[in-house]
């Protein structure tokens, strides 16, 4: 092959696949895809023509093949692209058509003719289509000068065909040069409308972008290597309150952020630079430049400023979907109507205080419960109620320290937990604090009200060490406070949190009890002041659980109380005690009385005195060898209906006491109205005895008693110093561990006997 054709083969060769090249970064100039690949097919001409020259019968078969296909390939793809540089492209089947019509022309042409006719077929079709695409090209309004110089080469290309058919071999030279230097020409001005045209279709699509931003209402930022800030729109600025971009890095990269804050921002602008990470968000709290806060949401991702590669920051303004979220997580741990926090802000702030870094730092918790309270509502109506709450949470908040928290539970239940590293000291400050508050009256609707607090006072981590246990200890603590009439308080210990996590094991047990009669009686005698001699007893329950071992009636009453079975068990212990009575009366032929403890909701019941009636008369004793001590808690709780039991009570000849005076409202004018024989004095007040002041308490009310025609009894007596005090004050009998602790029945043979021998 002579050297001209292959430098022909190899122009065609660098210029399609130069085009190729630039229509494979760029989709878009697709004329340069079919022009490129025209070219490439340009290379097979030659090689046709060289196998037509061979003697070789095969080669020469496939040269002619050749031929025909390949320029009509050359043309159709030439045309096409010209098409496409024109803006007018060529649906895929047109293309097919075009060249199954050159296929068949040029075949026809050189079957018939030869190669000079082939080639006055191809010359000829190639002028014509160069002349039709120049006009394309020239009517195309926004052709450049370089495009519309496509036109005139594409003609020259189909002109300088001639040149064959008039020189035969001895212009293939000069057509092979010829063709290569078009080519070349062709190629080179296909490029650079190429360029020109990718250049103009990045311009558009700047001030596209740029117009969306500017107009955008999110906030737009481009920063290069993590600090400078490149690009920022309208809406960006407006949210830091800036003017231009040097005040946005003013404000962006305040000192104002935390540093923190500040070095994680940055870290991941640089992972995203770096293209170590593909997005990021983040959303923070920032502030304006005037100061006002602002609570905004960032999204990074990677983009490319001017060829360096950038990171682009959407940012939008979350500050209203973040102040309602605020807000609903305010209202979801406080309290609507004192604004103070709730159960679950305190729930909260006990679980933090009890776990993690805080765990040994030790705290208070003050459990507060206003007394009767219900009964207030219902005498005041509930707005005042709430005005009366609002009054003692603010109170309560100007009384504690501002570093304690002070916290609505519900209704009527307050809490209070100290600041950390507070001992019992501050429990004693605090709780000497809210006595004292709750001593004076509370001004609610220019009215004076007076209210009683019972609390539960629980110290970490010596009450529990976590915190449901120790909300648990404290509610405790609270109940065993509430059954003391007045502002009280009492001290959560371990084994009221014990109790309370086996309330439930412990009912279940209580229940089983009563059911196998487990619960039994003992007797405490009451000696006479002067004589020392049996009086009476007072029976006392006992119940040894098996399994746990003795339990207190302190801590079984209530339970009994809170599962309505109090009415049975105090049935069960009223008939035990009038059966103990006729049992030793049969066996000593003599008796004293026995004292039976009654329940204040036993009292409620109206059918209780035809109760007892019956177990009296069941027992066979006669009345008078019972007693009954009620508690201050009955007559409170309805005072006309205590009055009438006590009434028909004693009209059957039982004698009624009253237990525990001293401890809670003690009234003297509800002793007046009970009309009953016996008050008995609280330990409470007996153990300070002798001291002079509590000597004058004593005395005074066994003066009122002796008034009202009543037996006074001392409860508690430990030393003989308290006996003689309680006796020279007026107290008519003493009932103590002095005298004895409460007895089995089986023990109780020798006092009867004494008191036999002395009768
Ligand atoms: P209470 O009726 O005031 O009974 C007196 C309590 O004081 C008894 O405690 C008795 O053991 C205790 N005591 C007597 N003398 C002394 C003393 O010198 N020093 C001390 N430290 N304590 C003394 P107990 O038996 O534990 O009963 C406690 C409370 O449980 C009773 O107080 C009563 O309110 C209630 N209770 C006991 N048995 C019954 C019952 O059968 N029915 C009802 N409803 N309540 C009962
Ligand atoms: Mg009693
Ligand atoms: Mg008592």
């Amino acid at each position: 092959m002579p050297h001209v054709l292959i430098i022909n083969a190899v122009v065609s060769l660098i210029m399609g696949a130069a085009l190729v090249l630039v229509w494979r970064r760029d989709r878009t100039q697709t004329f340069t895809r079919y022009i490129g690949w025209a070219n490439l097919m340009q290379l097979l001409v030659p090689m046709g023509y060289w196998l037509t020259a061979q003697t070789h019968v095969a080669m020469v078969v496939w040269g002619f093949v050749m031929l025909p296909l390949a320029a009509a390939c050359y043309t159709t793809l030439l045309t096409l692209g010209a098409a496409h540089l024109a803006g007018q492209p060529a649906p895929p089947r047109a293309g097919w058509l075009i060249f199954l019509l050159l296929a068949l022309t040029d075949a026809a042409a050189l079957a018939l003719g030869g190669l000079q006719a082939a080639q006055i077929c191809v010359g000829t079709i190639n002028t014509l289509l160069g002349v039709l695409c120049a006009y394309w090209i020239l009517k195309e309004r926004r052709a450049t000068l370089a495009e519309k110089l496509v036109g005139p080469l594409l003609i020259a290309l189909g002109l300088i065909q001639f040149i064959y058919v008039v020189y035969q071999d001895d212009g293939a030279a000069l057509l092979a040069t010829l063709g290569a230097l078009l080519r070349v020409t062709l190629g080179l001005v296909l490029l650079h409308a190429a360029l020109e045209r990718g250049g103009r279709e990045l311009r558009k699509q700047r001030y596209r972008f740029a117009g969306m931003a500017e107009r955008s209402l999110q906030g737009i930022m481009i920063t290069l290597g993590g600090t400078q800030i490149v690009y920022a729109n309208p809406a960006c600025l407006a949210l830091f309150g800036v003017q231009n971009l040097e005040e946005l890095k003013v404000v962006t990269f305040s000192r104002a952020i935390p540093k923190a804050e500040r070095d994680h921002a940055r870290h991941i602008v640089k992972a995203i630079a770096r293209g170590q990470q593909n997005d990021a968000s983040l959303e923070t709290l920032r502030q304006r430049v005037d100061g006002s806060p602002v609570w905004l949401r960032f999204h990074y991702f990677r983009t490319e400023w001017d060829g360096a590669p950038a990171v682009q920051v959407l940012i939008s303004d979350e500050t209203a979907r973040y102040q309602a979220s605020q807000a609903l997580a305010h209202q979801a741990s406080h309290d609507e109507l004192t604004g103070l926090p709730n159960r679950v802000a305190l729930i909260k702030s006990l679980k933090r205080r009890c776990s993690g870094d805080e765990q040994d730092a030790s705290f208070v918790l003050v459990l507060l419960n206003l007394d009767r309270f219900k009964l207030f509502n219902e005498a005041h109506g509930h707005s005042m109620g709430d005005a009366v709450l609002n009054t003692i949470a603010q109170a309560l908040r100007a009384t504690m320290d501002p570093s304690c928290e002070v916290m609505r539970m519900a209704g009527d239940e307050f809490a209070l937990v100290s600041a950390p590293n507070c001992s019992g000291e501050t429990a004693v400050e605090m709780v000497s604090a809210l006595r004292q508050l709750f001593s004076k009256p509370f001004q609610v609707a220019g009215q004076d009200m007076f209210l009683d607090v019972s609390m539960g006072i629980a110290l970490y981590p010596d009450s529990a060490r976590d915190s449901e246990s120790l909300l648990r200890a404290v509610n405790a603590a609270l109940q065993v406070a509430k059954r003391t009439p007045g502002t009280s308080y009492r001290l959560a210990e371990k084994a009221f949190e014990r109790r309370s996590s086996n309330a439930l094991v412990q009912e279940q047990a209580l229940r089983l009890g009563i059911e196998r009669a487990e619960i039994y009686l003992t007797y405490q005698p009451k000696v006479d002041a002067h004589t020392g001699r049996l009086v009476s007893f007072e029976a006392l329950a006992r119940w040894d659980s098996p399994g746990v071992g003795p339990v207190s009636p302190v801590d079984f009453i209530p339970i009994a109380e809170r599962i309505g079975l109090i009415r049975a068990l105090g049935t069960g212990l009223l008939k035990q005690a009038c059966q103990q009575i006729a049992a030793w009366q049969a066996e000593y032929g003599y008796c004293v009385p026995v004292a039976v403890n009654v329940s204040p909701l036993q009292m409620l019941d109206p059918e209780y005195p035809t109760l007892v009636a019956n177990v009296l008369h069941a027992s066979g004793i006669d009345a008078c060898w019972l007693t009954l001590e009620i508690t201050e808690s009955s007559a409170v709780q309805d005072m006309d209906q205590t009055v009438a039991q006590v009434a028909e009570l004693r009209s059957m000849g039982v004698d009624v006491a009253m237990d525990d005076f001293g401890t809670g409202f003690s009234s003297l004018n509800m002793l007046r109205r009970l009309r009953l024989n016996t008050v008995k004095i609280d330990k409470g007040l007996v153990d300070p005895l002798p001291a002079p002041d509590a000597i004058a308490v004593v005395r005074a009310i066994c003066q009122l008693a002796t008034a009202l025609h009543m037996h006074v009894v001392a409860e508690g007596v430990e030393t003989q110093a308290q006996a003689d005090a309680a006796r020279d004050a007026g107290c008519t009998e003493l009932q103590g561990f002095l005298y004895s602790r409460p007895l089995l029945p089986k023990d109780v043979g020798p006092w009867l006997h004494q008191a036999l021998a002395l009768d």
